[in-house]
Formats: C-alpha cells, sequence, structure tokens
C-alpha cells in the first residue's frame, strides 16, 4: 500500500456537508493500489462499556485521474457530529487505518481524536446555490454585437451591422432593445438564462472599463429599457445575469480622474491602491491596476468607502432592477473579505441570486458556501476542448481530466458550475474545431448531457466563426440563409432532451466508466434508483461495435436511445452491444425491473 499517497482532510472538497442532513466523505488513493476502503465513523459521545460506538460502511469508488483513485461515501449522522476513519485494504490483501493521527493495524475504540473529526454539521454552513441554476442552460451575449434594436441611440462611427470583422475599438450599435427583440429566439432555442457582459457606462465597445455604474451604456439604452427587458425575460422564463468589475475601475471612473487631478488632496486617493505621488502611468504606471494596464486601476477593497460603493453597486441593480445572478469579473484578485460581505449583502435582498466568480483556476477556496455559488468552468472547457475539438488529448486522457475535474469540488458545486465552451476571451468552438461539423456537434452532445449549468456563446449554436478577441466578437448573424440551421436544430434538440430527461442534466450518480484510446471513444454513465443512463462519444473515425461493460440484468429488455428517439430492445442482457458511428454519440435509457 502506497501510503504517501493516502489523502483525506476534512472541511473541503473531501468532507463536507451536502445537505443539512449528509455529510460527504472522500478518500484518495494511488491509482489501481487499493482493492477496498470501509468508513468507519461515530458519534464522538457514545460510548458503550468503556469503548468508543462506530459503524462501518463501504466507500464506493467514484474514479480515478491519471495519479490516483477517489473513493466516496454518504453518511447522515443522527446528531450531526462525526469522528471518522478509513479501513483500507489494499490489492495484496493489506489492511491498515487511517486517521488524523496517521496510519494503524487495528481500529482503535479506545480514543475518538485517533480519527478526523466533522465537529457538527450547522445548517447555515450548508453551501446552498439557488435551486434553479443546475436547471439553467445560460446564454452568453456581447450587448455590443448581438442586435441593434434601436438606431437612434448608435454612437458616433457606427458600422453597418456585419459590414466588417470586429476590432478593438469598432462599434456595431448591438444594445438591450435588440436583445429584447429577439427574446423569442432565445425562448426557442430553451434558453433559461443570459449571461450579459458589462452593460455599465464605459468607454470601450466591451464595457469592461467601468465609467459609472449605476448608469447603463447610452449606446445600450437606459435604465427604463433594461427593466423593460428583465422584465420580458422573466415573463417568458429567462433570468437575467449581469457582469460586475469590481477588482479595477475604468480609466475615467471620475474618482479615478480625481486621483489624477489633484494628487494626494483628492478624497478618493485611498480607493486605489497608489505606490506614490505623482501619479505616472508609463512606462509601467506606479499604481496597481488589472494586469500592467493604466487603463484599469484596481480598486482598494479594503478601503471601507471603496467597499460600500461597490457593496451598494451590487444591491442597487438587485433591489432596483430584479436581476437574478451576478458574474464577477477578475474575482480572484478580490479580497475574500469583500466578498464575503457582497454574498450577504445582496442575498438580504434576494435569497436565490446566483453568484458567479470569474476565476479560472481551482477555486476552493471560494466555494465553500460562503463566498460564490460557482466558477467559470474553464478546466472542464479545457479538457472538452483539448478531445473533441483540437484531438490534442486521446479518450483515456480526456476522461482522467475531467474526472479530475468532477473530484476537484463537491457535489453540490459541480451541479451548478457553470460549464462553457467559448467565451468572449476563447476564439469561437468552430474555429478550435477547424470548421468540422460533427466535432461542434459532439461537443454540444458532452457540454448538454454533462453534470452543471451549461452555457453557449452567443451564436455559436449556428456555427459562428472567429479567432481570438475580437474576432470571436463578430455581429450575430440574424440572416436564416447564413445560419447553420442544422446545427441548430441540434443544440435545440440537446436542450429539450435535457430538460426532458433530467439525467441527462442534474439528476443521478455520474461515472466514467470506459475510455479507449485506440477507438477513441468513452463512457459515462448517470444513475438514479430506478434509472441508468449511459452516454457512449466515439470520437474515432472508425464507427464501433461496442459491449456496454455494465451489468443490465437488473433492467428491463425495452431501452431507448434519446437523441434519435428509438425505442429498441436488448437481445441479451449480458452481453449488449451498441454499434456507434464515427464522430457520434448515443444517449441510451434504461429503466430498472
Ligand atoms: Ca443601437
Amino acid at each position: 500500500m502506497l501510503k504517501e499517497a493516502i489523502y483525506h482532510r476534512p472541511k473541503n472538497e473531501f468532507a463536507y456537508a451536502y445537505d443539512k442532513h449528509t455529510l460527504h466523505i472522500t478518500l484518495r488513493t494511488k491509482r489501481n493500489d487499493i482493492h477496498s476502503v470501509q468508513l468507519i465513523f461515530g458519534d464522538p459521545y457514545i460510548w458503550k462499556d468503556g469503548e468508543w460506538q462506530i459503524q462501518k460502511i463501504a466507500m464506493q469508488k467514484t474514479g480515478n485521474d491519471s495519479l490516483f483513485d477517489y473513493w466516496f461515501a454518504a453518511v447522515k449522522p443522527e446528531f450531526r457530529r462525526m469522528r471518522y476513519g478509513f479501513e483500507i485494504t489494499d490489492t495484496k490483501g493489506e489492511t491498515l487505518i487511517y486517521g488524523e493521527k496517521g496510519f494503524y493495524s487495528t481500529i482503535m475504540l479506545d480514543d475518538p481524536a485517533y480519527y478526523f473529526c466533522f465537529p457538527f454539521l450547522n445548517e447555515v454552513d450548508v453551501f446552498d446555490a439557488p435551486k434553479w441554476v443546475k436547471d439553467t442552460v445560460w446564454y452568453q451575449i456581447f450587448p455590443e454585437r448581438f442586435a441593434n434594436g434601436d438606431p437612434s441611440n448608435d454612437p458616433v462611427g457606427t458600422l453597418e451591422w456585419g459590414s466588417t470583422d470586429p476590432t478593438y475599438d469598432n462599434l456595431f450599435g448591438g444594445d438591450l432593445e435588440g436583445v429584447i427583440k429577439h427574446l423569442d429566439y432565445l425562448v426557442e432555442l430553451g434558453i433559461s438564462g443570459i449571461y450579459f457582459t458589462p452593460i455599465f457606462k464605459a468607454s470601450s465597445n466591451h464595457k469592461y472599463d467601468t465609467i459609472d455604474y449605476f448608469e447603463i451604456d447610452p449606446a445600450f439604452g437606459d435604465k427604463l429599457t433594461f427593466k423593460r427587458l428583465v422584465q420580458e425575460a422573466h415573463k417568458r422564463g429567462i433570468r437575467i445575469m449581469l457582469d460586475a468589475v469590481f477588482n479595477h475601475s475604468g480609466f475615467y471612473f471620475p474618482p479615478f480622474q480625481d486621483v489624477l487631478k489633484n494628487g494626494e488632496k483628492s478624497k478618493y486617493k485611498d480607493w486605489f491602491h497608489i505606490h506614490e505621488f505623482p501619479i505616472k502611468t508609463e512606462p509601467v504606471p506606479n499604481y496597481d491596476t488589472f494586469a500592467f494596464t493604466p487603463f484599469m486601476p484596481k480598486f482598494n477593497t479594503g478601503n471601507p468607502e471603496v467597499k460600500e460603493y461597490l457593496l451598494e453597486v451590487g444591491r442597487y441593480w438587485v433591489r432596483e432592477f430584479d436581476i437574478d445572478g451576478w458574474r464577477l469579473d477578475v474575482a480572484n484578485e478580490v479580497d475574500h473579505q469583500f466578498w464575503r460581505e457582497f454574498r450577504k449583502e445582496v442575498r438580504a435582498i434576494k435569497p436565490d441570486v446566483y453568484i458567479l466568480g470569474e476565476i479560472w483556476h481551482d477555486a476552493q477556496e471560494w466555494l465553500s458556501g460562503d463566498q460564490f455559488d460557482a466558477v467559470m468552468n474553464y478546466p472542464f472547457t479545457y479538457g472538452a476542448l483539448n478531445f473533441f475539438a483540437k484531438d490534442t488529448m486521446k479518450a483515456v486522457e480526456f476522461t482522467e481530466t475531467i474526472q479530475r475535474v468532477i473530484h476537484m469540488y463537491s457535489r453540490n458545486v459541480n451541479e451548478v458550475a457553470f460549464n462553457l465552451l467559448g467565451s468572449h476571451d476563447t476564439p469561437r468552438i468552430s474555429d478550435i474545431a477547424g470548421f468540422d461539423k460533427e466535432k461542434i456537434k459532439q461537443l454540444f452532445a458532452f457540454q448538454l448531457s454533462f453534470t452543471g449549468s451549461p452555457c453557449i456563446y452567443y451564436g455559436d449554436e449556428i456555427g459562428m466563426t472567429g479567432g481570438q478577441d475580437p474576432g470571436c466578437r463578430k455581429c450575430m448573424v440574424w440572416e436564416e440563409d447564413r445560419q447553420d440551421k442544422e446545427l441548430l436544430t441540434h443544440v435545440k434538440k440537446l436542450i429539450q432532451l435535457r430538460k426532458t430527461y433530467p439525467l441527462l442534466a442534474n439528476d443521478g450518480e455520474i461515472r466514467f466508466i470506459d475510455a479507449n484510446d485506440d477507438t477513441n471513444h468513452f463512457i459515462f454513465t448517470k444513475e438514479t434508483d430506478s434509472e441508468l443512463l449511459v452516454v457512449i462519444m466515439n470520437h474515432g473515425e472508425e464507427a464501433i461495435n461496442l459491449k456496454l461493460p455494465i451489468d443490465l440484468t437488473s433492467f428491463h429488455n425495452e431501452f431507448e436511445e434519446l437523441y434519435a428517439g428509438e425505442k429498441l430492445v436488448l437481445e441479451d442482457q449480458h452481453e449488449a452491444i451498441i454499434e456507434v458511428p464515427q464522430n457520434g454519440f448515443k444517449f441510451l435509457l434504461f429503466t430498472r425491473k
């Protein structure tokens, strides 16, 4: 047994409260080293005849990455307190007990302090993202490029819609009225949430350089238009999430301009992190910024005045306009204390606001229930694009990557993870996939059958193209003869299926059960007490006849392939052979007898 690879630590993704009754416990061990694991647990205060009283349950292996296996158990401790350890048996038959103080050869019952501690399951600490998020399919809109619904607000220099490629500073007149006019398009697509990149007054076309956090950019409309947009969206069952840039302001944000003008005498001098006066912007700014751009001065969110100002921004748009979510730009560079207060403040107004942080890396520290509900799941994106679009990963490495993503966070975090394939910051999936439609279709099929809260970047559903930004920010194509209708129908169908069959969304326990580099296929399943969904993805260039590595004897002979809507019958439950075409996929649904 490789003891050095065995890892557990409480109060993070390895041990957390899933709901007010249930603890989830995970153990990590060296890949293929361990045969079985029993969870040993008990209430620390229950003793009998001088012995601590324990129970044991078998842990399930939930997956592996390239180095480790992961073992899982859910427990509902009667008195919500738990001491616990692991009885680990390796493939050679050696058994050891693992607890907080190390490894032992026998289960010791004279002192629970040998074991790990989950002191009390306090309901108030349970991670509780809004319930609606896990059933939401998002659509990301870059407002300058989605639709021009009101030519009267077009800024000076507005170009004809789609007449040329996007550059860093050209303008096409997109606005909020354009979104209102196309809400029914989104309804038909099956969208239930819109994520808007910033809409507040700013100087650039992307609006990440805010000038006024309390005003809509005049090129996008006004507050009345925005209010109407929220109302019209809500009427159609679509939630609205706005983008808040609280890490830094824009260069033309009046308080920063005041500091530039008045230097040390400015009453806003402590709103930013200014190293010395006079301020200089070149060659390197002598104040903290986003990256090194002098145009985005970093806020001093430790200053109570700044904090109150930004918290009021957070409250204002929820209170006055009834928005449903905040996406927080560069969230990882803002202090944790600020985000804890932010969560309390906006939730006090609307308890089911979704709080999504822009964090591209491992973000456990922000996802413990006191700060964010989710982060933008770029590790998911990385795996999906490398396998399906770029072919830089084969099936085994891909499934190991995705399983590592799954095991990075708790289950309640995974259920609301913001799973995107592309955004305004990345090349379009069409370009990454070399304009290969079968690959793009597979990407969507994977994204929309995986756990989490998927987001579609505007125009990807009709095959729009474009490289790294600004290329990926082209004007939305509305002429139907220039839209890829086949792809659109495919995406609509996948969203509809996800809504009809909760196993395609967040129901059931997900497991990756098969991956093969020769054929380049993989299989994952999601299972509940009554149903089993088997998703097969064949990314190879040959059709395959696959024998399902699943015991189907407790399921009915009749099953269904959901994408084609075909009813099928198993000829032999011990040997289910499924044909999957090249670059194809199957969604098989079995029901338990
Ligand atoms: Ca306009």
